[in-house]
């Protein structure tokens, strides 16, 4: 418990530094991205074929800051929540073309086991991209390996009223000694990882009431979101 205060206080404390280093670095971003595609019209009108492709580059780089000014703006300030009942069948149902084309894609087997199971009281959006997040980590994980098997797994624990997803992976692994890092804010172990998805996650589904779990012994990971389920 003291170890989950501390981590807690740790993640306030670079929430309030994260809103104040992402605003600061989203407007310029958003100046030099609308100056860098005017530049590119003109490089293409004038036919300068290798200076427009440099734009392609730069663009979607600038688009990864994006996306990592966004990760810490959630981090530091969710955003006003709409929580309801979801059926967490439909909603990994939904995600699931997505999941499916990232799949074909890394060479990965991608198949669910849906039990039915009561439901959960969250923000729709939020759960999604908790799950998003989480699978991503293992096709990620997979993509290493040229490819694996990946399940998705809904069920209900009756003993704690419990409703858990698992996402499953034939990866790598983590380590027994990196178990207890992987949630601290900023811990990655790839080249172009913010380390920030995890302990986003786990945030996440703390204020939710829940919890997530991880279990690797030396092959494979198996993630899981556990949440309070609904009285039907
Ligand atoms: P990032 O994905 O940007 O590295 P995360 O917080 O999502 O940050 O994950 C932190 C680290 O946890 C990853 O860099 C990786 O080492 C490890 N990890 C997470 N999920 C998996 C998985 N399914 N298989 C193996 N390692 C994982
Ligand atoms: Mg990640």
């Amino acid at each position: 418990l003291e170890r989950q205060v501390h981590h807690h206080e740790k993640l306030a404390t670079v929430g309030k530094i994260a809103a104040g280093v992402a605003h600061e670095i989203r407007n310029p971003l958003t100046s030099i991205k609308g100056f860098l595609q005017m530049m590119r019209h003109e490089l293409e009108r004038q036919g300068m074929e290798k200076e427009h492709s440099y734009t392609t580059v730069m663009l979607s780089e600038i688009e990864r800051v994006n996306g990592l000014v966004g990760e810490l703006l959630l981090l530091s300030k969710p955003r006003e929540l709409k929580m309801e009942d979801l059926e967490v069948e439909e909603l990994i149902t939904v995600i699931s073309p997505l999941i499916s084309s990232e799949s074909i894609l890394h060479n990965i087997e991608f198949s669910m086991q849906l039990e039915p199971v009561p439901p959960v009281y969250a923000d729709r959006e939020l759960l999604k991209q908790v799950l998003w997040n989480l699978i991503k980590n293992a096709i990620e994980a997979m993509s290493e390996m040229d490819g694996g098997k990946l399940i998705i797994r809904s069920s209900f624990q009756e003993r704690d009223g419990l409703v858990r997803i698992d996402i499953r992976d034939s990866g790598p692994g983590i380590p027994h000694y990196m178990l207890d890092r992987i949630f601290d804010t900023f811990f990655t172990t790839k080249d172009t990882g913010t380390g920030l998805g995890l302990p986003i996650c786990q945030r996440l589904v703390n204020d939710l009431g829940g919890k997530i779990q991880v279990t690797s012994k030396g092959y494979g990971t198996t993630v899981s979101v556990l949440l309070p389920g609904l009285a039907l």
